[in-house]
């Protein structure tokens, strides 16, 4: 449900001063150090910045999209690496659970993802699929009650602090392009699964 206007005011102004008084003046040190102190990251997580798009039923702030909107405007008045920090928890990486996620899955990650005590990432682009999504090459094979994934990943955001990913992988060899495929949530410590070292981004330094 919509916040009424004076409420919704106070959070984009308490966000505003959050940008004015914590992120913008550690700038210059996040972009030097390449990482968000851990105290503004808790300050993040006290203010309900990890859990902006999910359910107050999950511990999240529930907000509308235009809400969502108002805040992520806010941030973008400082460095991108602020916002990247809970940017996949609130978007693609939490994103499937909440619109498609069992009670199972949502009741297990949506309140550790609201509260930014995990971390989601989303684990779409492979080094020969990018802009084509549909053309996803890892592949998920059915192998008893579960599925065995293969396949590579780049150019994932926040893939470093994970703690799960949404992965699209190809559960229908026979359909090519997207229909072909399906999103897995994979933890972290899923055998097999390895994590590269951090891209150095232009312009994204502590993201
Ligand atoms: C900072 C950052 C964060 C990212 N985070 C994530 C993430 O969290 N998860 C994830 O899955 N991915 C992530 N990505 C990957 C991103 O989604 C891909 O980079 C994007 O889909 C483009 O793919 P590509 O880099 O392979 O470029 P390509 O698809 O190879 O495109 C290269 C160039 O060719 C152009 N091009 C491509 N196809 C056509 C066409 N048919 N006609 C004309 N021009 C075309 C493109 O516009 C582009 O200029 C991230 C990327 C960046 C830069």
């Amino acid at each position: 449900m919509a916040l009424d206007l004076e409420t919704r005011q106070q959070l984009i102004e308490t966000v505003r001063r959050f940008v004015n008084e914590v992120c913008r003046p550690n700038e210059q040190l996040v972009s030097e150090t390449n990482a968000i102190p851990e105290k503004i990251v808790q300050e993040m997580k006290d203010l309900g910045l990890f859990g902006l798009s999910i359910s107050e039923e999950f511990g999240g702030l529930g907000l509308t999209m235009e809400e969502e909107a108002l805040v992520i405007l806010e941030m973008g008045r400082t460095s991108p690496a602020f916002r990247s920090t809970f940017g996949t928890n609130v978007g693609i990486g939490s994103q499937g659970i909440v619109m498609f996620g069992n009670d199972d899955q949502k009741n297990e990650w949506l309140p550790k993802l609201a509260t930014g005590e995990a971390i989601a990432s989303f684990a779409l682009t492979e080094p020969d699929s990018g802009s084509d999504a549909g053309s996803v090459k890892t592949k998920a094979v059915k192998d008893g009650n579960h599925y065995i994934l293969n396949g590579s990943k780049r150019f994932i955001t926040n893939a470093d602090k994970a703690h799960i990913f949404t992965v699209m992988a190809r559960t229908d060899a026979n359909t090519p392009g997207p229909k072909g495929l399906s999103a897995f949530i994979v933890e972290r410590s899923t055998p097999g699964v390895t994590i590269g070292k951090p891209e150095k981004k232009m312009g994204q330094q502590g993201a």
